[in-house]
Formats: structure tokens, sequence, C-alpha cells
């Protein structure tokens, strides 16, 4: 028997990237590969790429010079280049590299096979980064027989983008707006969910319009159809285009049971003139007025966020327009970065650029600002009895690699605010862990932590294996 050949994929940026590493390997796998964790021990070495910010397209190059050592001790090894940097600059990535063996851009991705087989046909390098119209159907089959499937998991609904903002790549690198029909959508999420899977995120750069180009159900029908899958738990959705929050989608949070009460809403600037340079179509008034909508809906709504500061052209008073927005808002969380110039991105012509120096400040007294939110409403859960979906082991635990003591070990989960929520789980019950992945239980909350909050399960009954037949209530 001919042993498999493994392989090790390295994800670099979005949720996508995650989703399309998934595809791409669940796609492998049905081609007789094996996945690798160890780099080393890889026949095939992928790296899916982030092109969004700078600091990501360098990560991508360290990586590859990595592999240049690796190549000269195993040259059967292959190198593929995949994604956002793969589809911008093609085959500048083979001159720049010339031991990489594929480059695959995002519409591609899944011809990676045959670009392999061809690659070893010619003996030399190949580059396809074509884009198509189409989008992609769910091979259920394959899905079912390759995939590992996870308690939450991430469903594209749709791709590409027709918004334009003038910092952003992706229109360029991933093309216009297209979404998978319903019924495609419905089908993928029903085999995860016989799989095992409780919770999904339905991904798109823009979910809200969904749908309206192809003239397909809109992205409330959507969620309403998602909602009625028997065995799913949960459901999110990322990422939101305030322009295009319609009531109808703020209305679902009110109307649909299983629709996490929380939000991601990129709101960049709290600067009307900056908002209008980026291209957004949106004033922050318009914003605050669609919070205010979703609060009223879901009292209990989770808010996070994402923010660009010293954007070209930015004054000390559009940067504290932002930081009063986010006072009002209070976000749960936000993602927040120093602006910078993007190849084929139209704010790269601006010329009223901020000074580096200027931009790390401004991100500095931002991120103060919004740590003491943060804290104070994490601070907050404490007390508080909480619904927790079960993922498996702690990242302290699994860094451990053995229970953090002898009676108990460390477990993880999160709130329907997408709050992250560690527990112990006595050793000495009968109750398989790995039965409790996957469901949702009661955590009261002890400790609050900048990214985490720290509880003990509440009314669980579990069996002591020490005392067969009693009960220790942990309550
Ligand atoms: S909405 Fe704007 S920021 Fe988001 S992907 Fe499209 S162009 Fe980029």
């Amino acid at each position: 028997m001919t042993k498999k050949k493994r392989v090790y994929i390295n994800t670099i940026g979005c949720q996508m990237n995650v989703y399309d590493s998934g595809q791409l390997m669940t796609i492998l796998k049905a081609h007789g590969f094996q996945e690798t964790h160890e780099v080393e021990q890889a026949d095939l070495i992928i790296v899916n790429t982030c092109a969004i910010r700078e600091k990501a397209v360098q990560k991508m190059a360290s990586f590859i010079g990595r592999f240049a050592g690796l190549k000269q001790k195993k040259p059967d090894a292959r190198m593929v280049v995949a994604g956002c940097v793969a589809q911008q600059q093609g085959k500048k990535i083979i001159e720049r590299f010339p031991y990489v063996d594929v480059v695959v851009g995002t519409h591609a991705f899944r011809r990676l096979p045959a670009l392999l087989e061809d690659r070893e046909l010619r003996a030399a390098p190949v580059v396809d980064i074509s884009m198509t119209k189409d989008i992609e159907k769910t091979d259920s089959r394959t899905l079912l027989r390759h995939h590992q499937t996870n308690i939450s998991e991430f469903v594209t609904i749709m791709r590409g983008c027709d918004n334009f903002c003038t910092y952003c790549v992706v229109p360029y690198v991933r093309g216009p707006e297209i979404s998978r029909s319903p019924e495609d959508i419905l089908s993928e999420i029903s085999v995860l969910v016989e799989s095992g899977m409780k919770e999904v995120t339905l991904l798109g750069q823009n979910v809200n319009s969904y749908g309206m180009k192809e003239g397909l159900c809109t992205f409330p029908e959507l969620l309403k159809k998602v909602n009625e899958i028997d065995g799913l738990e949960r459901i999110r959705f990322v990422t939101s285009h305030p322009k295009d929050l319609s009531p109808e989608l703020i209305e679902s949070f009110g109307r649909l049971e299983k629709l996490c009460r929380h939000i991601h809403l990129p709101v960049q600037s709290g600067s009307d003139r900056i908002l209008k340079r980026m291209n957004r179509r949106y004033t922050a008034g318009a914003y605050l007025d669609k919070i205010r909508r979703l609060r009223q809906t879901a009292p209990d709504m989770a808010l996070t966020t994402d923010i660009i500061v010293g954007f070209p052209g930015e004054t000390e008073q559009d940067f504290y327009q932002t930081l009063e927005l986010i006072r009002q808002v209070e976000y749960e969380s936000l993602f927040a970065f120093e602006y910078s110039d993007r190849p084929d991105a139209p704010a790269r012509r601006f010329k009223d650029k901020v000074e580096p120096p200027e931009k790390n400040r401004r991100l500095r007294e931002l991120f103060a600002l919004q740590e003491s939110i943060t804290r104070n409403k994490q601070e907050a859960m404490v007390g508080r009895t909480v619904e927790v979906l079960v993922e498996g082991e702690s990242k302290k635990q699994q860094k451990q690699k053995y229970p953090i003591n002898e009676a108990s070990t460390e477990l993880t989960g999160r709130t329907g605010g997408n709050r992250i929520v560690n527990f112990s789980f006595g050793l000495d019950c009968n109750l398989d862990i790995n039965n409790l992945k996957g469901q949702t239980i009661q955590v009261r909350i002890e400790k609050a932590f900048s990214n985490s909050l720290w509880g003990i399960p509440v009314g669980m009954e579990f069996t002591s294996r020490q005392n067969k037949g009693g009960y220790v209530h942990v309550a």
C-alpha cells in the first residue's frame, strides 16, 4: 500500500480563509492526502494568505522563506501559495520565491489537485488566478467522508464584495459579490449538523446584501430557514455592513431563538468626514441609530466592531469623534488597526497621510479606552449565570496536555454573546467529557479576566466513580 502524502496548511487572516482552508483540506483528503500538524513532516505545504494588512503579507513572506531550507532537505516536498496575496501577486510570487510550486487564487483553489499534477507534468511552477462568475456547490458526500466536524463551524454563504471601501483590497482579490443558493447552504449545514455541529457562523464579506443581486431570498429569510434546521442550536454571522443592516434583520434578533444576541458591526471611524473618504456610505448618527434599534429589540445584545486609526486626513478632532462613539456604544470588544496603504486600494493615493508615531499614539489611546470598557463589562458578569455551549478543553488545558490538577480538568465554551467561559470539570465524575462537548450548560461566573470568564457549572448532577449510585451536585 502506498503511503499517503501528508499536507500541512498554514492559514493567515479572516474566517473566510479558515473556511477555505477547511474546504481545501476536505478536497485534498478526497484525493488521498492526510493532514499533518507538523510542517517538517509534510509533503505538501500550503499557506493560505491574507492581503488586508501589510503585517499579514510579511507573515506570509517569512513563512515561505522558512520553506527554502526545508526544500533543500526534502526536494520532493511541494509548496503552494493560496488566497488573497496569491490572487493579487500571481507570478510575482514565483519571481520572488522561485522554489514555490503552485500559486492558486481565491476562485481557483478547488482545482488544486489538478494543478499539482500539472506541476509534476511540466516540472515547472504553475499559476492559476483565474476568476469565475460561478460559486461552488457543496459536495455533501465528500464533506461527510473527509471532514472532521467541530461543535462550531463556518459556512460561507457568499463571496466577494461590491462596496469598494477606499482602504480595502477585498473587491479586487475576491471579486464581485456572488451568493450561494439557499438550498446549497441549507444542505451543507444539515450535513454538518448530522455529523455533530451545533453552532454555525454564516460567512460573507457583507452578509446583509445576501441574495440581492441574484434575486434569491433575503438574508433575514435565509436566517429563518437556517433557524428551522433540527439539531442546530446556535446561529451567528459575520460580517455586516452597517449601511445594509435592515429593519427586518434587526427584528430577526427578536424573532429567531437560535440567533445569538451578538453582532459584529464594523464602524471604522466616528467621523462623518472620514467615513465619507472611506466610502462607507453611512454617517456616525445613522450607525448609532441602528445600534439603538438593535438594543431596543434585544437589550442584552453584545456588540463588537472594527476601527481603523490614522486613515489619511484623520485629524485629532476626527479621532476624538471615534473615541466618543466608542464611549456611547460601549462595545464588548473591538479590533483596531493603524491604517496602512494596500496595493490596488484607492486610499494609497491620498496624500495627507498620518505619521506612523501619531497613528501609534492614537491606537494606544483607543485601546486604553476600550480596555476600561471591556474590564467593566467583564466584571459585571461576575455572579451571573450564563448559558455556555461546551466546545472542549480550554487553551490552558490543551497546552498542559495533562489535568490542571488531580481532581479536575478545564473545559471551555462560549456564551451567546460570544464571551469565552472556562470552567473546571471534575475527573471523578463518570460523565464523559466527550459527551459534554456540544451540550449547552449553565455556568455561574466567579472570576473575570480581560479575554475570558471563569465559572462553575450549575445544576449538573455527576455520578461519582468513587461513589457509584451517589450524586455530586455541583451548584
Ligand atoms: S465592505 Fe468595504 S471593508 Fe468590507 S470587504 Fe467590502 S470593500 Fe472591504
